[in-house]
């Protein structure tokens, strides 16, 4: 999704739910327009905050499941928390198709409008909720600061950072290159744009087996490249994928270079068995190994593990720094569902309620 805005002091900006840009054929192309979106990158070029130092009592950063259910809960506690949607409103669910297992929606739900819903119910509970990106932390002293959008200071009591994890990519240079350009990390977005061609995706989780299920359904055939001699998917997962007859999985194989010049032609891949190269021709390649945690802006603040998970200490969302909580996806490399990621938010919001009401007894 991007949108198309111009303001006085702003630019042309385009945005899109994984954090890039896309652009197609010489033109940039999306399944929606989605303004509002936009217009959270337009406020900062304004200048409209510069140099503003504001007060909050709880601070949220993200809005996946775990952001917006801390929003709930910190509302419902009367902590007037205020929460920054970050980069990606919504968080990956905006990227995702069905959910079948969050539960109380019996017919199950599209991700995107799931997040809406989330939103709603804490704007219903009071909390402020904004456009906008920490670009740095300084959790040296109290207050905790945190910068927003580089413009503008907040001063808060207590942060809760619920900043999630994006998706990763293989680090090869014409992947990068052509990313946008029929390269996605998110075939629920950009499938649509290569309707009837032959895509390949890579990957074999259940990321990977979700969307090649979803590509096949759209594309004449999807190749899957899985690394090794077999999958790390469920089980039910695996299945449906191969017996899908246009899905064609290629085991033991990596990809060499992803072909093309100023848009994706095909891919170019080795089976590390044998070594044996080949090309196959496509207009798309999709990635889908994995997350990594959106951990950057806390290195060297707080406590993360070799991967970058935020570290909480155990049966709790507090960090290693006081009045600083972790919940969601950021935290958690194990579980990394929506319903376990809501539930830590839940737990960030209980856990700084009590520590602001401690402090406020002092
Ligand atoms: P996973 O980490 O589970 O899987 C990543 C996959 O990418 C693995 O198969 C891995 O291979 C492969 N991979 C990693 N790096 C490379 C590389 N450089 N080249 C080629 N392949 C690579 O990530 P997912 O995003 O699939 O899933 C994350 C979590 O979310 C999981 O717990 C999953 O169960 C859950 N999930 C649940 C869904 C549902 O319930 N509906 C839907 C989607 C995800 P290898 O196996 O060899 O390491």
């Amino acid at each position: 999704m991007y949108g198309l805005v111009t303001v006085p002091y702003t630019i042309l900006l385009s945005y899109h739910a994984d954090g890039n840009h896309r652009y197609i054929d010489g033109k940039y192309a999306s399944l929606t327009t989605d303004f509002k979106r936009s217009a959270a990158w337009v406020l900062p070029m304004n200048n409209r905050y510069m140099n503003e130092t504001e007060k909050v009592h709880c601070l949220i950063i993200g809005s996946g499941p775990a952001g917006y259910t801390a929003a709930i809960y910190a509302s419902r506690a009367n902590l007037k928390p205020v929460l920054y949607q970050g980069m990606q409103p919504g968080g990956q669910l905006t990227i995702t198709t069905e959910v079948e297992n969050y539960p109380g929606y019996a017919n199950g739900v599209m991700g995107p409008q799931m997040m809406v819903d989330f939103e709603q119910q804490a704007q219903r509970m009071g909390a402020d909720i904004r456009w906008g990106m920490a670009t740095k932390v300084d959790f040296s002293s109290r207050p905790l600061k945190v910068e927003i959008d580089e413009e503008k200071w907040i001063e808060a009591d207590s942060v809760i950072i619920a900043t999630g994890a994006s998706a990763k990519w293989l680090g090869l240079e014409s992947e990068q290159r052509l990313n946008g350009h029929g390269v996605s990390a998110c075939a629920v977005c950009d499938g649509f744009f290569f309707k009837g061609q032959e895509v390949a995706i890579v990957g074999a989780g259940d990321t990977a087996c979700e969307e090649a299920l979803y590509l096949s359904k759209l594309c004449s055939t999807v190749h899957m490249l899985v690394r090794r001699d077999e999958m790390r998917a469920s089980k039910v997962m695996q299945a449906r994928v191969l017996k899908t007859p246009n899905i064609k999985v290629y085991w033991n194989s990596e990809t060499v270079e992803v072909l093309g010049e100023n848009k994706v032609s095909g891919l170019k891949i080795r089976n590390t068995q044998t070594g044996a190269e080949q090309e196959i021709p496509l207009s798309a390649f999709f990635v889908a190994i994995g997350h990594q945690p959106n951990s950057a802006l806390f290195n060297g603040i707080l406590d993360m593990d070799d991967q970058g998970y935020l570290i909480t200490q155990p049966d709790s969302s507090r960090t290693n720094v006081e009045g600083v909580f972790a919940c969601g996806d950021v935290q958690d490399k194990i579980y990394r569902q929506a319903v376990t990621a809501a539930g830590s938010g839940c737990m960030a919001a209980l856990d700084a309620e009590r520590y602001l009401g401690a402090l406020e007894a002092e």
